[in-house]
């Protein structure tokens, strides 16, 4: 299969959009096509302008009011988080990722469309009820299936994980204890991109992973008011890195009845990254604070390097032209995800009310776009 996959998740509706009668106008027709489909209210220049938006998978009919968007896998409000992990590609992800190739999943759209309900789950009810196993996210699942794997391959992958947010251009470690301290984003010819000093932890089972999880997702989660934290967290972005080291090859001490490999077999690291991506929706310029406004910019400079740098990457090798990776800390964390032999997997949600039109065609057309990227493994 070919990468960038796209994968598009509608999530269902609220009992409160319910309530207040918003209405369902995304469907999936089920042939990995969505449907968007509404009237718009008389005078609203903002949608046919969206719907103008040059986009090869996107039929636009006569009346534009209607899109239709084609994609590698749709999942409908009815999907489960199981029937995601197994349909979007996910666990061949996990499986490139052992076989040292870097790896990323993105979960992108505007606040509240189901990116960390999608990536991790809903939060648990309490310390001591965590949320149903059946509910937890892509991440929890990769894990578990990068340990069985790991299991069935004698152990022989060291797993070390970083956690890591992007909030106003600062990158903050978010495994580290005590307050979030900000590191710094080099570069050298030999590393190409790194954080100086992030913490990378080892871990062996599914416990000290989840836990590492929920560790770093704690600051962000409940920092002060769970209002002020959603704001904190819909305007930051997260990534999560687990780094898989193979040590086929090297002699292991703990077993040391085993064959060693020649010493020519290079070691092998692949990378399995989890990204959250802040909020999509674009934030009002006017009545905008300093604060709200730095904010809004850092998100849509970073949110428009990944989609410049994605769209270059899509034209044809030969033709490519220089890619700006360094516009955004975003981007030049993401370097070696997006370009040579990284592979990318795309989640794009989306909420199905009438109310988040907009923001919707705004999603699926900046999906469509990096759609075009192809990398293969
Ligand atoms: P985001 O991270 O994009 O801001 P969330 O993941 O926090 O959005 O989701 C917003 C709300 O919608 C949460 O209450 C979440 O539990 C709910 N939700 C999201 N996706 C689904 C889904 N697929 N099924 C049920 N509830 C969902
Ligand atoms: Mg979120």
């Amino acid at each position: 299969s070919s990468y960038p996959s796209f994968t598009i998740r509608v999530r269902p509706l609220t009992c409160a959009e319910t309530r207040r009668g918003d209405r369902r106008v995304v469907h999936s027709l089920g042939d990995g096509t969505v449907h968007v489909s509404a009237t718009s209210p008389p005078g609203t220049g903002g949608l046919q302008h969206s719907l103008s938006c040059r986009c090869p998978h996107a039929q636009v009919s006569s009346d534009r009011h209607d899109a239709t968007f084609g994609f590698s896998a749709v999942f409908d409000a009815g999907a489960s988080q199981e029937d995601v992990f197994e349909g979007s590609g996910m666990r061949q992800l996990v499986e490139l990722a052992i076989d040292g190739f870097s790896c990323t999943v993105f979960a992108f759209g505007q606040t509240g469309s189901g990116k960390t309900y999608t990536l991790m789950g809903p939060l648990a009810q309490s310390e001591t009820q965590p949320a149903s196993s059946a509910l937890l996210g892509l991440m929890q699942r990769s894990f578990a299936c990068l340990l069985e794997q790991s299991q069935s391959r004698g152990s022989d992958l060291a797993l070390s994980a970083s956690y890591l947010e992007i909030y106003n251009e600062q990158v903050r470690d978010l495994l580290s204890p005590g307050p979030p301290c900000t590191l710094s984003l080099r570069w050298s010819k030999t590393r190409g991109f790194y954080v100086e000093n992030q913490l990378s932890v080892d871990f062996e089972n599914l416990e000290a992973i989840v836990g590492l999880l929920l560790q770093g997702a704690e600051p962000r989660r409940r920092r002060t008011s769970a209002h002020a934290l959603n704001r904190h967290s819909s305007r930051s972005h997260a990534l999560l890195t687990i780094h898989i080291r193979s040590r086929a090859g090297v002699q292991s001490i703990t077993s040391p009845t085993r064959v060693p490999q020649p010493s020519t077999c290079p070691s092998k690291q692949g990378t399995l990254c989890f990204v959250d991506l802040a909020g999509s929706e674009r934030v009002k310029e006017t009545g905008s604070s300093g604060e709200l406004s730095v904010e809004a910019n850092s998100i849509n400079r970073s949110l428009l390097a990944l989609g410049h740098c994605i769209s270059l990457l899509a034209k044809p090798r030969g033709k490519r032209t220089h890619i700006p990776y360094r516009d955004s800390k975003l981007t030049r964390l993401l370097a070696r995800s997006l370009g040579g032999s990284g592979i990318t997997l795309m989640v794009a949600c989306i909420s199905p009310s009438s109310r988040c039109l907009s923001e919707t065609l705004s999603t699926l057309h900046y999906a469509c776009r990096a759609r075009r990227v192809t990398t293969r493994p």
